[in-house]
């Protein structure tokens, strides 16, 4: 039988989690709905590499309780994953066969890591980093791997050495991953598919610093290579690069992107390039349908470009627009409980800020090389300290830092001023300028 709602919510992570708190605050009568495919309340994926690396136990990962969801009157659907949705109908069906008719329904599916298909090669020694599930594995691999019996050829004796990880891949979850290895005392090689570090958002210096902060930590780096083929052998996985280099690996940990879980937009005809298409209210092209989180592509206010979604604050924000528009009376077709009111828009300047092996590391709006962006960098040597901050006519629209959190609240504020900074380039270029005084 079919459950009837007023408002559906696919994904129980912090966008839509977000999304239904929000709408209970504004709607204290209309039901609501949320179905999550994981078997978990709401929990931080940003500590899930403190849980991987076993510095937090499970229950510190948890953002939400059972009687939080009560309380709020949120009929949570836990395990559960909406295979079909039919926006004429306004119906969704869950893969066990539950039906739901809403009246208003929020994509916030949020995204998987990238299948890679040359891990098939090695299943047993593969390590992503997405889920609780996935945190649990990376803890098992650690403590299988950490320490490996092997027998010297040469001496024909058993002998102890450390693990040895190879990490796939450079972006936020890579670095994620190098981190949890490091740490826990392995061997790290990296292996990146681009010539150097993060050439999109850095000049050569700025990728030759993150080189050296590698290497300086015995941190091997193949740059420019991508895997071939994986063989699993008794002992290890074997890697073959696409330029012949040969690595060894007890554990190989991949971070090589995140898939947008788009399936049902595709099915729905929301999509418009590579995320699910919203506007600034994240409302999608399609009557009572919003969406909001890692799926979904917004234009960002402050570039005046196209962005896709990424991050724990994007996702959150987005949850709470999503959610307070959602409730709007927007006519009686709907009989939502609460008065009409003013949308409200998604303004946040994105923000992502992570430690990588004890640097502090920050990206700010949009802080990418494109036509029409100039970018200045910066870099105070003694300090360890890189910036570079990008500038669209003039006005700063991102910036990386490394190194530079001070900075951080100051960037965004100039972003979000939208000031016209073109007598201050020399300024920001100034390794001894300060920045507070701009
Ligand atoms: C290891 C790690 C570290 C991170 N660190 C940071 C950080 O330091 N700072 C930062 O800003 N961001 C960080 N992020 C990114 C941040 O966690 C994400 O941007 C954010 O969690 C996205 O939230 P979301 O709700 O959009 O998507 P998700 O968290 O992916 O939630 C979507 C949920 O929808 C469910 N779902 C999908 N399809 C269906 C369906 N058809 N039916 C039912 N349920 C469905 C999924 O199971 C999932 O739980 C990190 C991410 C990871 C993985």
């Amino acid at each position: 039988m079919a459950e009837r709602y007023n408002y559906l919510i696919i994904g129980g992570g912090i966008a839509g989690t977000t999304a239904a708190e929000t709408i209970r605050s504004q709607d204290g009568a209309g039901s609501i709905a949320l179905v999550e495919a994981e078997p978990h309340f709401l929990y931080s994926r940003v500590a899930l590499p403190d849980f991987a690396a076993g510095n937090i136990p499970a229950e510190k990962l948890m953002l939400r309780r059972l009687a939080d969801y009560e309380s709020a009157k949120i009929d949570l659907y836990l395990g559960e994953r909406i295979e079909s949705l039919d926006l004429g109908a306004a119906e969704a069906r869950t893969a066990s066969g539950k039906i739901f008719i809403f009246n208003k329904v929020l994509l916030a599916g949020g995204g998987h890591p990238k299948f890679w298909p040359q891990e098939e090669g090695a299943l047993s020694r593969v390590a992503r980093l997405r889920t609780m599930q996935d945190a649990g594995r990376v803890r098992e691999l650690m403590e299988k791997y950490r320490e490996v019996e092997w027998v010297n050829p040469k001496l024909g004796i058993k002998e102890k050495r450390r693990g040895k990880v190879l990490v796939v891949g450079g972006g936020l979850n890579a670095l994620d991953l190098i981190d949890i290895f490091y740490n826990a005392g392995f061997e790290v090689t990296v292996l990146l598919r681009k010539k150097r570090f993060w050439e999109e958002h850095l000049d050569e210096r700025g990728s030759a610093m993150f080189a050296d902060l590698w290497k300086s930590r015995g941190i091997e780096i193949f740059f420019d290579s991508e895997v071939k083929a994986i063989s699993e052998a008794l002992d290890s996985a074997r890697v073959l690069t696409d330029k012949g280099d040969k690595i060894i690996a007890d554990i190989v940990a991949v971070g090589v992107g995140l898939e947008r879980n788009l399936e049902l937009a595709k099915s729905c005809a929301l999509m418009h390039g590579v995320g699910i298409r919203v506007n600034e209210f994240m409302e999608t092209s399609r009557k009572n349908v919003w969406a909001a989180g890692d799926a979904v592509e917004y234009p960002d206010l402050y570039s005046g470009m196209d962005k896709l979604s990424g991050s724990w604050s994007e996702s959150f924000m987005q949850g709470k627009v999503a959610g307070f528009n959602m409730a709007l009376n927007d006519g009686e077709e709907n009989k939502p409980a609460c008065p009409a009111g003013r949308r409200v828009k998604f303004d946040t300047v994105f923000s992502y800020a992570v430690t990588h092996l004890k640097n502090h590391i920050a990206l700010i709006g949009h802080a990418r090389e494109d036509v029409g962006i100039e970018a200045v960098a910066r870099v105070r040597e003694m300090r360890g300290e890189y910036s570079r901050f990008f500038l669209k006519n003039g006005i700063m629209i991102g910036a990386i830092l490394l190194n530079g959190q001070e900075y951080l609240g100051k960037v965004v504020r100039m972003i979000r001023e939208r000031r016209d900074l073109s007598e201050h380039k020399s300024n920001l270029a100034d390794p001894d300028f300060d920045l507070n005084k701009i």
